[in-house]
């Protein structure tokens, strides 16, 4: 495939991954262009990418501390309407977090999701919603155009940002935040590259996209691990590389990798450690399937369990997923947690095996 943002076709492969999505295994790679530095995935999954995001949205669409933050600080940085009347539009809206913050600043509110659920959510709270994805139309047209974790989503980034550039009023303005390349490391950041994020930026290689598809960049900045832009209309202009690009880019991938590889390593030899001895492992979905794939977890866990209920009975590798009750009517020697993000709300629900001699194992470092 092509650069979707230049079109170039001189590409680095910076990152081989392997996704099970569906129970299917899909190659990955993420790569650089060279001639514009835009990173990128390679893999072109053939499924509706509404199935690939499902559990993700409906998981992130809740509000937590984190995100109230985050919209708070877009709201105080997009700040009030210069004029009464104004209207907002935030492509990618869900529950209406922020369009809820800048009703409160004045502004008229407006958006879209593909999710009716939390676009149901969204209009109850008096903002201007339908539940689809965004095409442009004269009746979204707005003052201010929002893409908030959206644009790291989209395959072809140029047509997202000429759509927006469509529905903006004569001097709106344009405010996007996706998640910052420069931010990327294992430890920090797990498992990033992959099918759901498209795309990444830099700092700068965002003003480049920004600049090459017509937005003059006003103010930028970043915050925890995104950066954000806000932008207004200018004529598009041809690409030019940024300064140390696409070296750095390269580099922050290819850290990345190296650093996967590495951590891979090091569970791998901590379970084959175990190989011989009753062992369960604790959560049987994807993660767990990446692990079996990844090490020899297969020939040692000789059990998987799982406090889902609706996975139970199915098929994990070659074993059959069971319920949490079994572990404690007949405890293996060891349990594997196979989550990263819940290892220690596992472990601590694990605790009375512990107490009766099971080794509760957790494969991940407490910063990851
Ligand atoms: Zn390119």
């Amino acid at each position: 495939m092509d650069c979707p943002l230049c079109q170039a076709a001189d590409h680095v492969v910076g990152h081989v991954g392997e996704f099970i999505l569906a129970g299917e295994a899909i190659r990955q790679e993420t790569r650089i262009c060279r001639a514009c530095s835009l990173v990128f995935e390679s893999a072109e999954p053939n499924l509706e990418w509404s199935s690939l995001y499902g559990s993700v949205w409906y998981r992130s669409s809740l509000p937590n501390a984190k995100q109230t933050e985050l919209y708070a600080r877009d709201a105080g940085l997009i700040g009030p309407p210069a004029h009464a009347g104004e209207r907002v539009f935030d492509i990618g809206c869900g529950r209406g977090l922020l369009l809820d913050e800048l009703s409160a600043l004045g502004w008229v509110t407006a958006g879209c999701d593909p999710e009716a659920d939390a676009i149901e959510t969204a209009r109850l709270k008096g903002h201007s919603v339908t539940a689809e994805c965004f095409e442009p139309r004269p009746d979204f047209e707005s003052d201010l155009v929002i893409l908030g974790d959206v644009l790291e989503h989209v395959a072809d980034p140029l047509s997202m940002l000429r759509d927006v550039r469509q529905i903006l009023r004569p001097g709106g303005r344009f405010y996007v935040r996706v998640p910052d390349l420069e931010e990327v490391n294992f430890d920090t950041f797990g498992d990033v590259f992959g099918l759901q994020h498209r795309i990444w930026f830099t700092r700068d290689t965002l003003r480049e996209a920004l600049a090459f598809a017509g937005f003059e960049v006003c103010f930028d900045g970043k915050f925890a691990r995104g950066m954000h832009a806000m932008a207004r209309i200018q004529s598009p202009r041809a690409w030019s590389c940024p300064k140390g690009e696409p070296a750095r880019s390269v580099e922050i991938v290819r850290n990345y990798s190296r650093d996967m590889a590495v951590r891979r390593a090091r569970i791998a030899s901590r379970l084959e450690s175990l190989r011989g001895r009753e062992v369960a492992l604790y959560g049987g979905g994807e993660h767990a399937e990446e692990l079996l794939r990844f090490s020899a977890l297969g020939g040692i866990a000789t059990r998987v369990v799982d406090s889902n209920e609706s996975l139970w009975g199915n098929a994990c590798g070659a074993l059959t997923i069971e319920t949490p009750a079994v572990l404690r009517d007949r405890p293996p020697e060891s349990v594997v947690i196979a989550s990263k993000a819940y290892q220690n709300e596992i472990a601590a629900g694990l605790e009375d095996l512990a107490e009766r001699g099971v080794d509760v194992i957790r494969l991940y470092a407490e910063s990851g």
